[in-house]
């Protein structure tokens, strides 16, 4: 796959900051709304806050790739005086075990997309509204392979025919088409 020099962008987590506020959540779902900052819904963020008071574990993760089936990795960390299970910072959407980073209507992966916006936001939303700097942001320079568009165009069209079964999506793809060449 052909290289090219790309701005990475990353977001770097602080647990034992967190507090398990939710802001982030919040304002993630926000700013993905249809109509951007009408409806806050945390069951459509793109972060999640693994929340345990008794444990006091917070863990912010963000969604990223996507997981086709479920792994075989129920390892533990110990990280100073915590336990933090493996899956806890795992970031793959569509994980069938456990009911995070899909949209709850149409079943499609919830991926972070560090808040794609024109003109482009100084700081994704999330680390703006964090107000203990468990969440920070950082940018750099890396040769990275190129992505390709058609690689998330399957993604999104595999979770459709896993929720609705192959005809329905193709069906509705040839009644979109026909709009399309109508209007
Ligand atoms: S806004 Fe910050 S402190 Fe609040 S839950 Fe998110 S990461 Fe944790
Ligand atoms: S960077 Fe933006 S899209 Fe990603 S989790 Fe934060 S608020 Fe959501």
């Amino acid at each position: 796959m052909e290289k090219k020099k790309k701005i990475v962008k990353q977001i770097i987590i602080n647990p034992d900051e967190c507090n398990g506020c939710r802001a982030c959540e919040a304002i993630c779902s926000a700013f993905h709304a249809t109509q951007k900052y009408s409806i806050a819904n945390p069951a459509r963020s793109r972060i999640y806050v693994w929340w345990d008071p008794l444990r006091n574990l917070y863990v912010p993760v963000y969604g990223g790739p996507y997981a086709a089936a479920e792994c075989m990795g129920r390892d533990k960390y110990i990280i100073g005086d915590k336990e933090y299970d493996e899956c806890l910072f795992c970031r793959a959407v569509n994980c069938p075990s456990r009911n995070i980073f899909k949209e709850p209507d149409s079943g499609l992966p919830l991926k972070c997309d560090m808040c794609e916006n024109e003109p482009p936001l100084e700081e994704p939303l999330c680390v703006q509204v964090c107000q203990v700097d468990a969440l920070k942001y950082e940018e750099r320079e890396e040769e990275v392979e190129e992505e390709t568009r058609e690689e998330e165009l399957e993604i999104g069209l595999k979770a459709l025919i896993d929720r609705y079964g192959v005809d329905n999506v193709i069906d509705t793809m040839v009644r979109l088409s026909k709009k399309e060449q109508t209007s």
